[in-house]
């Protein structure tokens, strides 16, 4: 006869019972149905009623030791966020240090791999002429490293551009890399390095589906290092890459921690030479990297619930750390950013402008974004499709290249985004309307009446769009009635933003479709 089964033994298999069946309820079904069975009491009571509807669902549950210990809640929404932020460093002056950082990660390595490193850096034809590559480079050469310059990464990254860098990665067995530039040479470096860590892998394997596979990051990838050059897309702590699929008119991205640089180094001389016009769009998109965090479905909200940590996706919704970063970036943007519009060379503004990025960055990387992110990825990528004559082009940027800079496209849709998000929860677009009115106009506020939030916030964004010189809505970038459609046709598949965007209607196609356009056509003229 076999001993007994020791106490540890069979807490073991009860618990592996558990783990087999639903988290709430013990028993196996489908997580599209979840709870559909009956329990006697809906699961969504909360306090005394919840605690009741608990206790009567213990008789049919086959797993008692769960539910001893407490298990998460019953239901198919997220129960936990995690926070995944890149190392930073601060301060004017740091990007000298680059190469030591590099060699200390290079003595790391055992003795033989060290003389088969190679250091990939990653910057734009026009980042690579200025003065942040010689420092970058003397740096480098002080330390006696090997490295390699590719140099041609596209302003808004396209497929194309992106096979490119990773093709000259491949062949050049490139070991560590950095980054020099704007997000478009972050997104570029991180692609570089996930596809020569994946020799094999398709361009379409990792990018967000539906458009591409959405295959899990497994790997860990090479370090890379992130300098940024300008104020705005906070590339150097996310693990987002965002690229154009033109044949598509499709812009979409790759979103994955394991993207995410291993250093950031934000360094203030490095925007002291960023035209007034790129200073603006890039922090336009921490403006609305902020408001669309802190606006984001809560985490606890968003569905579904993850069958393994590995699933939980970067955007997770909003939570009570990210909120932190992305308030105070939204506080400070305001603050700072209609001083770069009046003076680009503000030392104190840039500097803040660079800590809002990151710290915005910080926010939204591990809350997301929506509704106007989702709508900026058809308006760039429909412009480039138009007819020559019909282009817009945006002051500053290549007189050659047809573009609605990324801070602009997000920017253009925001003042509709917000009076349409507003009920979703009007403590917390009060509270951004607060930080628009400032001190000075903070009385105000208790005036305004609950319903009437989401207007009077449109309302103040739409006079901060204009101190930054925003052109007023889509139609001055050249899109009329007839583009609605298609802009929400572009917009829809964008799921991984969409998601997280509160009130849209994401159970019914065509109420949802038709709150998109009535946003666009809001859009148009403001
Ligand atoms: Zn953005």
């Amino acid at each position: 006869m076999p001993s007994p089964a020791s106490r540890a033994t069979i807490n073991r298999l009860l618990s592996l019972t558990a783990n087999a069946g639903c988290r709430g309820c013990g028993r196996t079904h489908a997580a599209h149905d979840h709870h559909a069975h009956g329990h006697g009491a809906p699961h969504h009571l909360g306090g005394a009623q919840g605690a009741l509807a608990g206790a009567g669902g213990h008789r049919g549950m086959a797993t008692p030791v769960e539910s001893a210990v407490g298990g998460p809640p019953p239901g198919n929404t997220d129960y936990a966020f995690e926070m995944a932020a890149s190392t930073l460093r601060f301060g004017a002056h740091a990007t000298r240090e680059v190469g030591m950082d590099l060699s200390n990660m290079i003595r790391q390595l055992p003795a033989a791999d060290r003389s088969q490193t190679k250091i990939g850096i990653f910057t734009d034809p026009n980042v690579v002429k200025l003065p942040v590559m010689e420092v970058v480079e003397e740096s480098l050469m002080r330390e006696g490293l090997n490295w390699v310059v590719w140099d041609k990464c596209a302003v808004e990254p396209t497929d194309k551009s992106w096979q490119e860098a990773i093709d000259f990665s491949r062949t050049s067995h490139i070991t560590h890399f950095l980054a020099v530039g704007g997000g478009s040479s972050m997104d570029t470096a991180k692609a570089a390095n996930l596809f020569t860590n994946y020799p094999e892998a398709d361009l379409f394997e990792f990018i967000n589906a539906p458009i591409g596979k959405g295959t899990p990051i497994e790997k860990k990838l090479s370090p890379l290092i992130a300098i940024p050059t300008t104020a705005g897309t906070g590339s150097e702590t996310t693990g987002t890459a965002i690229l154009d699929i033109p044949s598509r008119q499709f812009k979409t991205g790759i979103a994955s921690r394991a993207l995410k640089p291993t250093l950031g180094i934000v360094d203030v001389n490095n925007t002291a030479t960023c035209p007034k016009e790129v200073s603006i769009a890039a922090g336009l998109d921490v403006l609305f990297h902020s408001l669309e965090s802190w606006t984001a479905v809560p985490y606890n909200q968003r569905t579904p619930r993850p069958a393994n940590p590995i699933n939980r996706p970067a955007y997770q919704g909003s939570n009570p750390i990210s909120d932190i970063f992305s308030r105070w970036a939204l506080t400070t943007t305001i603050k700072y950013l209609p001083r770069i519009a009046r003076d680009p060379f503000d030392f104190e503004a840039r500097e803040q402008m660079l800590l809002a990025a990151s710290s915005a960055g910080i926010g939204f990387g591990n809350a997301g974004v929506h509704m106007c992110h989702a709508f900026s990825y058809p308006i760039s990528s429909l412009n480039k499709g138009r007819p020559k004559a019909s282009q817009y082009h945006h002051p500053s940027y290549s007189p050659t290249i047809p573009l609605i800079p990324h801070g602009v496209a997000v920017s253009l849709t925001a003042p509709a985004v917000f009076a349409f998000t507003a009920p979703s929860s009007p403590s917390r677009h009060r509270d951004a309307l607060s930080i628009f009115l400032g001190p000075a106009r903070a009385h105000e506020l208790g005036a305004i009446r609950d319903e009437d939030i989401g207007r009077a916030l449109s309302e103040e964004i739409r006079k901060f769009l204009d101190k930054v010189e925003v052109p007023r809505g889509l139609s001055k970038v050249g899109y009329g009635t007839e583009d609605i459609p298609k802009l929400v046709e572009g917009c829809l598949p964008q799921r991984r933003v969409l998601d997280l965007a509160p009130v849209l209607a994401k159970d019914n196609l065509a109420e949802e479709k038709e709150q998109l356009a009535k946003i666009v056509e809001g859009s148009l003229v403001w």
